[in-house]
């Protein structure tokens, strides 16, 4: 879980990180190129907000029209001193207006972007920054000053600019941001938090040079990021199990040079286990098997093919040396004793190969896979040759009682000798079948 957070979060924070230093240089860059960062961030909204529109990602767009808004007020209305009445007001509201928006784009459910729910919403956090903007056109913010209450006036940290009141309002807004990144686990709430993030910097500092181009344009792109990032995801990452899909297979397979070994595994009477267990439970034992195949050593790569079926890759690994890997897994896999809540107890007492233990609230059980690896041979015209021949073994180790793995016995066309057969390696008669 950490380390999914983490990969979630490394993308915005490395461009978090970038923007700092970009600021620590950017008084060495020419007037016109200054210019140009100015006008950088309107480009990224456009980019950021198209790529939420187009990939249905309504809180992405939300988040970069937040921060457009308000970069758009601070270029159009808060260029000259924060000493002057209006200026200040005008930039105490602004600070409490940006963490607002944020918890709120934060805690929304996702509902769609050309809806009437989504449009409202695109409205509510524009709304903010147009009144904000009418009322410094209208002259009537250095009026307020007198009647602005301490918290909005007195700084919360010395040489800062962030007031009392706003300083509480991004740390309020950081709970449902942390809160929704914690539950969702989105790349879209990580883009989110980092926008959070880019605004707190951007205010906190806000007489440094540029700081406002350089933290909401890393800000949008860690939101554009994280729009890409979830499609990948959901073209290549299989969303029940988390490991990648038959399409990232597609790929893997040709990148393949001219020797791999492929493996196809398959669960052992899973239809019987989800009858009578449940599809519920089913699903839990298809992330179970999913994670230990996954953690398969000696560098295959796992993919789920569909199904209760799996496939791992080796690549550059030839069958005898992939062989103890997956033996492994198979092992690891029957060994492991999985835990089912006793609300999800079987439906009858027939469990076949699943051990039970009466009695007790939560059911201890176990599945098993059986393995049918091939290697690439010069008789496979291409990886979907080998698939098939992983595919027959795996048939084979059905046939010979499941749970177990089995080498695809085709011999090698360049190499006389035949190869080790199967039935030798791991004694085992297929003739009878
Ligand atoms: P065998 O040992 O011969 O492989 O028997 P089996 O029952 O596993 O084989 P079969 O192909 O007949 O059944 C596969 C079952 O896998 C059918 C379906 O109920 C189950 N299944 C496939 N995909 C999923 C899924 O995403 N979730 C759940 N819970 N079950 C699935
Ligand atoms: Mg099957
Ligand atoms: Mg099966």
């Amino acid at each position: 879980m950490a380390l999914q957070l983490l990969t979630l979060l490394l993308p915005a924070a490395a461009l978090l990180v970038g923007a700092g230093v970009a600021l620590l240089s950017v008084a060495q860059l020419s007037g016109t190129q200054q210019e140009m960062l100015g006008l950088l961030p309107y480009l990224l909204v456009i980019v950021a907000g198209t790529l939420g529109v187009g990939f249905k990602r309504g809180r992405v767009l939300l988040a970069a029209l937040n921060l457009g808004g308000a970069y758009l007020l601070i270029q159009t209305s808060l260029q000259t001193s924060l000493a002057r009445p209006d200026n200040y007001v005008l930039f105490s509201l602004l600070s409490l207006l940006l963490p607002l928006n944020f918890a709120l784009i934060a805690w929304y459910k996702e509902r769609g972007v050309l809806t009437w729910v989504g449009c409202a919403r695109v409205v509510g956090v524009l709304l903010g920054y147009a009144v904000l903007f009418a009322l410094k056109q209208s002259g009537e913010l250095a009026y307020w000053l007198p009647s602005l209450p301490t918290s909005m006036i007195e700084m919360a940290f010395a040489q800062t600019f962030l007031s009392d009141a706003a300083a509480w309002a991004f740390g309020v807004s950081l709970l449902p941001v942390l809160l929704s990144l914690g539950l969702r686990k989105t790349h879209a709430d990580a883009g989110i938090l980092a926008a959070w993030g880019a605004a707190l910097v951007m205010l906190v500092w806000f007489d440094q040079a540029m700081i406002s181009s350089l933290f909401v344009s890393a800000a949008l792109l860690a939101l554009s990021v994280s729009v890409v990032q979830n499609s990948y995801n959901m073209a290549f990452i299989d969303e029940l199990t988390g490991i990648p899909a038959r399409r990232a297979l597609r790929d893997k397979l040709a990148t393949l040079g001219k020797q791999y070994t492929i493996a196809m595994m398959d669960i052992d009477h899973f239809k019987k286990f989800n009858d009578t267990y449940g599809h519920d439970v089913g699903d839990q034992v298809l992330r179970m098997v999913a994670a230990k195949i996954n953690q398969v050593r000696g560098g295959g790569k796992a993919y789920r093919f569909g199904g209760e079926e799996f496939t791992v890759v080796f690549a550059g690994k030839e069958e005898h040396e992939a062989e103890p890997f997956l033996e492994e897994v198979r092992q690891i896999i029957a060994n492991y004793p999985m835990r089912i809540r006793g609300d999800q107890r079987p439906k009858d007492n027939e469990t076949g190969k699943q051990r039970r233990n009466e009695g007790s609230e939560s059911e201890i059980v176990t599945v098993t896979i059986s393995i049918g690896a091939a290697h690439k041979q010069d008789t496979h015209a291409n990886p979907d040759a080998v698939i098939k021949s992983a595919d027959q073994a795996l048939y084979q180790a059905k046939g010979a009682g499941r749970n177990q793995t089995v080498i695809s016995t085709q011999p090698k066309v360049a190499e006389p000798k035949p190869r080790k057969s199967t039935a030798r390696r791991s004694k085992r008669d297929y003739a009878r079948r």
